[in-house]
């Protein structure tokens, strides 16, 4: 099994380099962000406590998301996970780590996705998705070929998010670095920690990632 985690602030490329690396590794992509919105837009229990949590730009309660990523590792059989924007505080990482144990598994990589704040603002303003597939589109970088349709699967269903705004990101990257950039020492300390560049293309991302994997594998 290969389990990476993909660390970084908001805007840093997590979700679009999880994707290359489920179609080229053949991965599975475990976002909480993603698993939060689906509960948030099929009206359930907990996607109604989530949403102001999420609007705001805080984060969600440990035990929610914990619970979460527990569910999908008990029912997705996979030849391993990506984590993307899991885990964001130390607590999560300490569960994280007695989940893997507990089905003989392990980490192989955590991957910190170094950016530059000042691109971020950039990065999230102008950004949006695909709600029929999930590809990642920029206002400027990188736009649809035909504007208001996806270039994969010709959907018309682009959508911006809701905490894709300025104050919302504010507090996004505040959250960041109170709560999730001591990750950076903590899997730093444990040996699993590889920093990657994240400011250039998608294309020399993804190749960072891969070099970085392969190293891991022969450790
Ligand atoms: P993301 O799509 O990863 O940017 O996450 C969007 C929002 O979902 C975050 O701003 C948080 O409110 C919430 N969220 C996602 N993952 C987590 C997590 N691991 N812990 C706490 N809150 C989370």
């Amino acid at each position: 099994m290969t389990n990476i985690i993909l660390l970084g602030p908001p805007g840093a490329g997590k979700g679009t380099q999880a994707r290359r690396l489920v179609e080229e590794r053949g991965l599975v992509q475990l976002s909480t962000g993603d698993m939060l919105r689906e509960a948030k837009d099929s009206g359930t229990e907990m996607g109604k406590v989530v949403a102001d949590v999420m609007a705001r730009g805080d984060l969600v309660t440990d035990e929610i998301v914990i619970g979460l990523i527990e569910e999908k590792l008990r029912m997705v059989k996979a030849k391993g996970f990506i984590f993307d924007g899991f885990p964001r505080t130390l607590a999560q990482a300490d569960a994280l780590g007695a989940l893997l144990r507990r089905s003989g598994n392990q980490l192989d990589a955590v991957i910190e996705m170094q950016v530059d704040d000042n691109a971020l603002v950039e990065r999230i303003s102008g950004r949006f998705t695909c709600g029929n597939c999930g590809e990642v589109y920029h206002d400027k970088t990188k736009p649809t070929a035909r504007a208001g349709v996806c270039d994969v699967c010709g959907s018309g269903d682009l959508r911006r998010r809701a905490d894709d705004n300025a104050e919302s990101l504010k507090q996004r990257l505040m959250e960041y670095y109170k709560k999730t950039s001591p990750l950076i020492g903590y899997y730093y300390a444990t040996g699993d920690l590889f920093s990657v560049d994240g400011l250039r293309d998608i294309d020399e991302v993804a190749q960072s990632i891969g070099n970085v994997l392969d190293q891991a594998k022969r450790h």
